[in-house]
Order: structure tokens, then C-alpha cells, then sequence
């Protein structure tokens, strides 16, 4: 009698395990999204602080560096151009920390504009040729004959993602040509862009690795020792957030080939 009002167990014991150690996992993954999303709110709200007492930093170097408060002597010129050029570091550091943090929270592009995607980068080879000049570089831009149609675009983070491609060709090159090529695919309704170097390149053994968040390549780091690892992860997620793919060639010490699309 008492055996047959007796509750059976809703769920079997094997049945009871796995959920408890499944629920176990779902509880790890929880908490670690959390961890995530604390870290990503932490470092966003620490670099918007930074950024307000850097930029008045920045203005009070320039006035002394126009001379606004009085005439400086040569040794004064040069200690405060590199006090204003590392500000200048720190403030792109710390807006590639806010970048991160807006692709990690999911809020990365702003609104959409109809642009003329060639002269958005026409409108900044003259900034990317000087750079170029001051290493012995030369910049080459080749482009479209035909009329192209217009692309739908977060013009800022479209020019900050072929920013990050071109300074990069100039930072881990010393000598050669940089191509930067735009070809309009009307049967694909795409643009594909391609910014070759005749730089460094990148080991083999780390190219799979090459668009991952804070990833430096041996030889670029002891090229350049001032890199964050954060450009690439930034320009890809840039360009994946406008449905574009992006893809590279590398080939250590004959240099790199990064690739990209852009839907019309
Ligand atoms: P950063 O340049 O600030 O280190 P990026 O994310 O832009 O960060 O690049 C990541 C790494 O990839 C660089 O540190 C460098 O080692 C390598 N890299 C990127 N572009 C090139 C390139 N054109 N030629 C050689 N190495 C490159």
C-alpha cells in the first residue's frame, strides 16, 4: 500500500546527474559571461575617464609648444613634443580599449551613410603618403576606371579599419612599396581592397593567430615596440560588422598581403 502512494522519482538517477552536472556548466558559463561583462564595463568606464584628463593634458602641451605662454628654448621643444607625442600614444590606446569594449558589449557601429568609398580613402593618402616619405616608403593607389556605386557605411570606423591596415604596412616595413588596391566586382556587388607591403611579414607559426585581440608576431614586436594587438582584432570586427570578409597573405620576410570586401 505504502509502496504504491509512493512518489516515484520524476527523474531517473543517471537522468538527475546529467542535469545537475549540465546545469553545473550552464551556471560556469553564466558566471563567466558576467566576469566578461564586468571586465569589458570596467575597462570602458576606466578609459573614458583617462581620455577627459589626457586630452586636457594635450592642449596645455600644445599651447606651450606654440610658444602661447612665451618663447621656449630648443631642450624645451624637445622634451615637451615627447611629452605631447606619448599623450598622443596614450589616447590611441586608450580609444582601441574603448573600441574593444563597444565590439565586446555589441554596440560597435554608429549610423550608416552612403559614401563615395574611394574618396574616402583619397581624402586620406596625403596623411599616409607623409608617413610613408618620413621612412623611405612609397605608396602607391590604384583604383577603379568606372564609375562605382556608393557603399553603406559607418564612415568613421570604415576609414579607422583601412587606417589600421595601412599603418601597419608603414610601421613593419623599412623599405619597398605599399599597394593599396581597390577593384569593384559589379558581378559580386562588392568592392575587394588589397594593401600589400614588401615589409616583415608574419611566422609562420603564428599566422593563425594574426586577427586575434592583443596578438603581436615576434618579429613585429621587436620591430616596433609600441603596438597594442589590438588594430587587426578591431579592423576585422569592422569589417565583419559591414557583412565584408577579411583574410591575409602572408610571407615571412617578402611581406604581407591583407584582403577585404565591402558589399554595394
Ligand atoms: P599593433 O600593430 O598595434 O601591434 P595590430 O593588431 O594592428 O596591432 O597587429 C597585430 C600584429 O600583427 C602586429 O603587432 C604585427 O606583429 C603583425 N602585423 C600586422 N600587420 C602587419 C604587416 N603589414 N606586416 C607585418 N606584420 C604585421
Amino acid at each position: 500500500m505504502m509502496n504504491f502512494f509512493r512518489k516515484k522519482p520524476v527523474v531517473s538517477p543517471v537522468k538527475a546527474k546529467i542535469t545537475t552536472s549540465t546545469s553545473k556548466v550552464g551556471l560556469e558559463k553564466e558566471r563567466e559571461k558576467l566576469i566578461e561583462n564586468l571586465k569589458t564595463e570596467f575597462v570602458s568606464i576606466a578609459a573614458h575617464q583617462l581620455r577627459t584628463p589626457l586630452s586636457a593634458m594635450k592642449w596645455i602641451i600644445r599651447m606651450l609648444l606654440d610658444e602661447d605662454l612665451g618663447p621656449l628654448n630648443n631642450d624645451q621643444k624637445d622634451y615637451l613634443t615627447k611629452a605631447y607625442l606619448n599623450n598622443e600614444r596614450m589616447v590611441a590606446l586608450i580609444n582601441d580599449l574603448l573600441n574593444v569594449s563597444k565590439i565586446e558589449e555589441g554596440k560597435f557601429l554608429n549610423k550608416l551613410t552612403r559614401e563615395n568609398f574611394l574618396q574616402l580613402i583619397e581624402s586620406n593618402l596625403a596623411l599616409w603618403q607623409g608617413a610613408c616619405k618620413s621612412k623611405g616608403l612609397f605608396l602607391v593607389f590604384e583604383k577603379p576606371k568606372t564609375r562605382c556605386p556608393a557603399v553603406l557605411v559607418d564612415k568613421e570606423k570604415i576609414i579607422l579599419a583601412l587606417h589600421n591596415f595601412v599603418e601597419n604596412s608603414i610601421k613593419y616595413s623599412n623599405q619597398g612599396e605599399i599597394i593599396i588596391k581597390v577593384v569593384y566586382e559589379k558581378d559580386k556587388k562588392r568592392f575587394l581592397i588589397t594593401i600589400k607591403d614588401q615589409g616583415v611579414g608574419i611566422p609562420k607559426g603564428e599566422q593563425s593567430r594574426v586577427f586575434s585581440r592583443f596578438f603581436r608576431a615576434s618579429n613585429g614586436s621587436k620591430l616596433e615596440t609600441d603596438g597594442t594587438g589590438l588594430g587587426l582584432y578591431i579592423a576585422k570586427n569592422i569589417i565583419q560588422s559591414h557583412q565584408g570578409k577579411i583574410w591575409f597573405e602572408p610571407e615571412e620576410n617578402k611581406g604581407s598581403t591583407f584582403y577585404f570586401t565591402l558589399p554595394v
